[in-house]
């Protein structure tokens, strides 16, 4: 349906590009500001070769676990959030460098937990695929029960992968010049220089690196993004009801019948 066709009007949330005036005050936002929308449908007038499903409720629900497509969808989400973990890691590692404090145990025991949870995505992301199943068609169904448990617990690792990126970060994001104006004055600029170094980094290095921190953890662009990666694949709650429908009870149950048989009342 074309997005001008009469009754479809679109509300998107205010753009966060208009704010980011240049790309090294705000990296992200500048570049990648994704628009997000609510769209409302008045009375549309939809063609019948655009209708897919008309009133049939059991094929809507369907089309989603019936075939991969649920699976599939969130996968490939799962490839994105692994890619951001990632760079996120390196950010942080990055700035660990830069400060000299990558060889601080207590940096490192933050850190060690942060690869430790970063991993353990990487690796579920390979779980999906290893323990899905091909069908008779040759189609890969990623195994839901391991996509499932990373999504139910994105929405708290996520949010306790951040805070300790912003524990790591301290307030060295939010003392600085305010933009790269600053750098254009040799008086402001010398100061940035001397002041605002790092032991392993200049000042504009160190103002560059932390710019974007700021950009993918604090500005509206990052705090976006972390509502995002709690909510978009729907509420939490309901991803754990998929995760509960699709795990092996059946599994767990017979190790514990096979533990209650092997004892009774007159056993030792
Ligand atoms: C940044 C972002 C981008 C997204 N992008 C997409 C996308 O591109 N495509 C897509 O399909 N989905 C996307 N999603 C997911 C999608 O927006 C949600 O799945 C959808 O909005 C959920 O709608 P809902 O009405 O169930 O819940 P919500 O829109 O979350 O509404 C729940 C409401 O209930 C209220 N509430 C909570 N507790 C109580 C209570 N105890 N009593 C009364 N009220 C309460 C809340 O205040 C809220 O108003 C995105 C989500 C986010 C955060």
């Amino acid at each position: 349906v074309p997005v001008n066709a009469p009754g479809v009007r679109l509300y998107p949330r205010r753009p966060f590009a208009l704010q980011a005036t240049n790309a090294f005050d705000y990296p992200l936002s500048s570049r990648f500001d994704e628009s997000d929308s609510y769209v409302v449908f008045d009375n549309v007038f939809v063609p019948w070769e655009r209708v897919f499903i008309y009133r049939n409720i059991q094929l809507s629900r369907e089309q989603w676990f019936k075939t991969p497509s649920h699976a599939l969808g969130n996968h490939q989400a799962q490839v994105r959030y692994v890619t951001k973990l990632r760079f996120m890691i390196g950010l942080a590692q990055r700035m660990n460098e830069m400060t000299g404090n990558v060889g601080n145990p207590a940096v490192q025991t933050l850190m060690g937990e942060l690869a430790a949870l970063v991993s353990v995505y990487e690796t579920m992301l390979l779980a999906h695929e290893t323990v899905g199943r091909i069908d008779d068609k040759g189609v890969l169904w990623p195994s839901v029960t391991t996509l499932y448990s990373a999504m139910a617990l994105q929405s708290e690792l996520n949010g306790r992968m951040l805070e300790t990126i912003r524990e790591l970060t301290g307030s060295a994001m939010i003392t600085l010049p305010s933009s790269l104006k600053d750098f254009e004055n040799p008086e402001t600029a010398g100061d940035i220089e001397r002041y605002m170094r790092w032991p392993r980094a200049g000042g504009r290095e160190r103002v560059k690196l932390l710019k974007l921190l700021w950009d993918a953890l604090g500005s509206e662009f990052g705090s976006r993004h972390l509502q995002y990666e709690m909510f978009y694949a729907g509420e939490p709650s309901a991803i754990q009801g998929r995760e509960f429908r699709s795990f092996d009870w059946a599994a767990a149950e017979a190790l514990v019948d096979h533990c209650l048989a092997g004892y009774d009342a007159n056993s030792p």
